[in-house]
């Protein structure tokens, strides 16, 4: 399946760091137009203009993808500029690696509303008009913790969770309408994001260059593909957690004595 990334336009959340950054100008190189969404202003700018070196229209935009209508307003002043919006990555997330003991409701009603809601409006606010073209790809950066559980991140977990089963029944309904929907699932990618938990990681290998993630944004774009593993051997995890659920939930609490033991 040919991919002509000349012309096109691609919405990018979470672009001013990590995955997102490496995904736009990954895009951009290429000659897809990007609009680089994200909140911290200098760094979204910085990464519009690294981008309009390959693709001068590109821009930045500066939003709370947890503000409904901050998304919406983003969504309707991209179509205005550029008539339509072929690529949507939703990858704006943020961690949250607390103990459940340690949790507070608030914490759980933000993650969610970031990771999972934020997808939700721009995708809704950009179908109708990629269903009008009969074309788009909406391409959600989920992870492995949205496939199987992950010590000590009940709420990311959840939010991702979510992220893969919306993306899936999204790429049912939307089968023979010429909208693709793909999800990429990452396992350890070397970005800020591990700056930024709450709990020390149990995870302790090797981190995965962002670069991979773009990589396998354009695998995706390029065969229709529909999910994504970076890395690929991580998959067969999920086989485990499908078959033996009791022993995988032993195991990954084994897995998650190597860090801090929680207090409660
Ligand atoms: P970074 O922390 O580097 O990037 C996160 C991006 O999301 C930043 O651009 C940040 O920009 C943006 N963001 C966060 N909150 C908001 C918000 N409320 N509104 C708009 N933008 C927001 O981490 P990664 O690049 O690693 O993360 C990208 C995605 O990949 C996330 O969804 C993450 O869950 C997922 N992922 C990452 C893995 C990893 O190991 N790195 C593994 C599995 C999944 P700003 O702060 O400027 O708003």
């Amino acid at each position: 399946m040919a991919f002509d990334y000349r012309g096109k336009v691609a919405v990018v959340t979470g672009a001013s760091s990590g995955i997102g950054k490496a995904v736009s100008l990954d895009l951009a190189k290429r000659g897809t137009t990007v609009v680089a969404v994200a909140r911290r202003k200098e760094l979204i700018e910085e990464v519009a203009e690294a981008c309009r070196i390959h693709a001068p229209d590109s821009s930045a935009a500066v939003v709370d993808v947890a503000d409904r209508a901050a998304v919406e307003g983003m969504c309707r002043e991209t179509l205005e500029r550029h008539s339509r919006v072929d690529v949507l990555i939703n990858n704006a997330g943020i961690p949250q690696r607390i103990h459940v003991t340690r949790l507070t409701v608030e914490d759980v009603e933000q993650v969610m509303q970031i990771n999972f809601m934020g997808t939700v409006y721009a995708t809704l606010a950009l179908l109708p008009s990629m269903l009008e073209h009969g074309s788009g790809h909406i391409v959600n950066v989920s992870s492995v913790a949205g496939r199987v559980g992950s010590p000590r991140e009940s709420s990311y977990a959840a939010s991702k969770f979510a992220m893969s089963g919306w993306s899936e029944v999204l790429a049912s309904d939307l089968l023979e309408t010429g909208v693709q929907v793909h999800l990429i699932v990452p396992g350890a990618i070397d970005t800020e994001i591990w700056q930024k938990v709450q709990e020390p990681a149990s995870y302790s290998g090797k981190f995965i260059p962002p670069q991979k993630i773009a990589d396998a944004v354009r695998d995706c774009l390029e065969t229709g593909k529909f999910e994504r593993w970076v890395p690929r051997r991580l998959q067969p995890v999920s086989v485990v957690r499908a078959v033996a659920p009791k022993s995988f939930i032993k195991g990954i609490h084994r897995y998650d004595k190597r860090a801090e033991r929680p207090e409660g």
